[in-house]
């Protein structure tokens, strides 16, 4: 079983997926956890290129492929494996956060960008998305808490509001597999949310 996180930055997907494998490890399953970009070594360095604030000359084309590059790479090297053997992957992003950033954000059709990550997976879809509602001013206020932003993170409120209508439109586009979840919620009433959704779903 293939389970996402989605959001905008700062909403708590990474705490909350680390909460979710601790939880369904509890209950015998197998868990993998992994993130995009990254999730391999290759991953890892093509995630290191796309983030590093000093690219300002990176073009959004390669931005693009360079996504889909380390998506590949992490299908193929790691997350199909993982589902072959039975393993559920717990995945932080995945082609929708590309359809929402790289497709709404930049500008790019969703038709362009559904293409590419065709591509790059080989049409492998989640089971179940949890997309975390958060708007962008608590976004950034919760970034900006965080410390130093990366290349995306900052660029301008204008991007962060299509991304994050981008987000929400996909959600009202596949209601089935992706779930809206309130972020402006305590950690714990959050993950009681996400761990009561996902047993359910497993024992289908
Ligand atoms: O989720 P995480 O914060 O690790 O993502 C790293 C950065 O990559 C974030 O700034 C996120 O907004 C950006 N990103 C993106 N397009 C994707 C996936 C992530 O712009 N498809
Ligand atoms: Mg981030």
């Amino acid at each position: 079983t293939f389970i996402t996180v989605e959001g905008p930055d700062g909403a708590g997907k990474t705490t909350q997926l680390q909460l979710m494998a601790e939880g369904l490890k509890r209950q015998g399953y197998q868990v993998v956890m992994t993130r995009e970009p990254g999730g391999t070594r290759i991953g890892n360095e093509i995630r290191s290129l796309i983030l590093n604030p000093d690219f300002t000359e990176m073009d959004e084309m390669t931005e693009i492929l360079l996504y889909a590059a380390s998506r590949a790479q992490h299908v193929n090297e790691l997350i199909r494996p993982s589902l072959t053997a039975g393993t559920v992957v717990l995945c932080d992003r995945f082609v929708d956060a590309s359809i929402a950033y790289q497709g709404y954000g930049l500008g790019y059709s969703i038709e362009q960008i559904r293409n590419v990550n065709q591509q790059a997976t080989g049409g492998l879809t989640p089971d179940r998305t949890y997309l975390f509602d958060l708007t962008v001013m608590d976004s950034k206020r919760r970034m900006i808490e965080r410390g130093a932003l990366d290349r995306i993170e900052q660029r301008d409120d204008a991007f962060r509001e299509r991304v994050y209508h981008g987000f929400l439109s996909l959600a009202a586009s596949e209601p089935e597999r992706i779930r809206l979840i309130d972020a402006n919620q305590s950690i714990e009433a959050v993950q009681s949310l996400l761990l009561e959704d996902v047993l359910a779903y497993l024992k289908k």
